[in-house]
């Protein structure tokens, strides 16, 4: 039993270059449901990044919360990063795609979507020509990012966004 739910067009599994990720199995259209992780809400002075597997559990759902994923390995901890993303958010703990998705792509966001603060900061190798190289949990701020994602954020950032724009 998961606690979280992965669309059944699509499955985790090695990559060639290390780790794992989450492929389309099939087509899946824009708009669809992808992933809605369950776990653990924690507050941030309950982080423990000492833990096993701490980047792969833990995702910022809002200001000073975040949701730690079952201890067991999930599938939908196998989601990974990319600068040209195919998947947004749709609240605070699911994944949407943005776009028609091809059978074999893998399925990727982008963490500034999600994450504003650095507890998961990291040189990005994606290889797409708007690589940005290194993640930081500031990377939410940048107005070029805000057009390109607008509606997929994460609605703590969308709040957060929203007043910068003011
Ligand atoms: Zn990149």
């Amino acid at each position: 039993m998961s606690a979280s739910y992965l669309n059944p067009k699509c499955k985790a599994r090695a990559k060639s270059s290390g780790g794992c990720g989450v492929f389309a199995i099939m087509s899946i259209q824009k708009g669809e449901i992808v992933s809605l992780w369950g776990g653990d809400i924690v507050a941030k002075d309950r982080l423990d990044p000492s833990m096993p597997r701490f980047t792969q559990r833990v995702l910022q759902i809002d200001e000073d919360l975040y949701i730690l994923t079952a201890e067991e390995k999930e599938p939908n901890d196998c989601f990974n990063h990319s600068c040209e993303p195919n998947l947004g958010f749709t609240g605070q703990i699911g994944l949407v795609t943005l776009r028609d998705v091809d059978a074999g792509e893998e399925l990727t966001f982008d963490y500034a979507m999600s994450d504003g603060e650095p507890y998961d900061e990291f040189d990005c190798h994606c290889g797409m020509p708007t690589c940005r190289r290194k993640v930081t949990g500031n990377d939410w701020k940048l107005p070029s990012l805000w057009e390109k994602y607008e509606g997929y954020f994460s609605p703590y950032l969308a709040r957060r966004i929203h007043t910068l724009r003011k």
